[in-house]
């Protein structure tokens, strides 16, 4: 098969609805996946999306003038629905008895993602009348609507509609490439500061922002070490964050007998000691020692300075 794809809008004038997201943005991020994923599926396509356009009409006309002459078996134009703010949910439109053959299943396709039905619907856009092969509009969800902007993903869409044009062919998501994220960057560094680093290598961790098994394993650690749930929760993430506050910012004063809990443990894991969280016996000594070590005064107190050596 030979398929015809037109990415919505993108060629000013021509421009999309704008709501909690842009059409124009959204049309792209299906257009490009669903084209993606016919050819791994061995179809044909042709982007009919133009590159440039003096009108609106010239912007339509292009695209059909694209498929028409480039003879396509299917034309599917996406686009991306704009009201209220409160109506939601997902549609195709068709004109003729062919389109409305595509149109049916491709909702249906749709639909298993969780949108409000509002059907398959007769009309005369311009693609799809001046189109000469079966032709379909497809109204994703709607931009302006937070319901639909929080169910929609790109590639969950684009894999619906191949699903619905192709008779159920999926191609699975490729692995997504993972992206430096600046929270994942902050752990890291975070990571490397407290001298936690990978039980194999035992050498900091790479500082790339990349989320990966290494980083996930000594965050995991790390928690171990506070004596925190190592799972994955809000909640330990959070205390997680709160002990190492409580050493990198707060540096609470530690005082033989009189210290408890997750900074103590972190202590005990830097000096080798019993992970019991209480600061007292072998701990202090140990501390004593370190302390002595380091040219400071060894007096089992950790303090400011005693912290600033070991977490500069
Ligand atoms: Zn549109």
């Amino acid at each position: 098969m030979k398929y015809g794809i037109d990415m919505g809008h993108n060629a000013p004038p021509d421009t999309g609805a704008v709501g909690i997201k842009k059409e124009d943005d959204l049309t792209v991020a299906v257009g490009t996946r669903v084209i993606g994923k016919l050819q791994a599926l061995g179809h044909q396509v042709v982007n009919c999306t133009p590159k440039s356009a003096a009108s609106v009409v010239d912007s339509l006309s292009k695209r059909c003038t694209t498929a028409n002459t480039s003879d396509v078996d299917v034309f599917v134009s996406i686009h991306f629905n704009s009201y209220n703010g409160r109506t939601s949910g997902t549609e195709v439109w068709y004109s003729s008895g062919s389109g409305q053959k595509l149109a049916q299943p491709v909702l249906n396709e749709l639909l298993k993602l969780g949108y409000v039905n509002r059907g398959i619907k007769q009309g005369n856009f311009y693609v799809l009348a001046h189109t000469d092969m079966p032709s379909i509009l497809v109204e994703c969800c709607f931009v302006d609507s937070a319901d639909d902007m929080k169910r929609f993903d790109p590639d969950k869409t684009a894999s619906a509609i191949v699903a619905g044009l192709t008779g159920g062919q999926t191609v699975p998501s490729p692995t997504p490439i993972a992206v430096s994220d600046p929270e994942v960057l902050k752990l890291q560094q975070t990571l490397n500061r407290l001298k936690v680093y990978p039980v194999t290598t035992g050498k900091p961790l790479a500082e790339d922002g990349k989320p990966g098994p290494q980083t996930k394993q000594v965050k995991q650690r790390l928690k171990t070490i506070f004596g925190l749930s190592p799972t994955e929760t809000v909640a330990s993430d959070q205390a997680m964050w709160e002990a190492i506050t409580s050493i990198t910012v707060d540096r609470a004063v530690l005082r033989p007998n009189h210290g408890y809990g997750p900074a103590v443990r972190y202590l005990q894991f830097r000096l080798n000691t019993a992970l019991d969280g209480l600061y007292a016996g072998v701990t202090v000594k140990a501390v004593m020692t370190y302390q002595s070590a380091q040219g400071l005064s060894a007096d089992g107190v950790v303090g400011p300075a005693t912290w600033g050596k070991l977490v500069p």
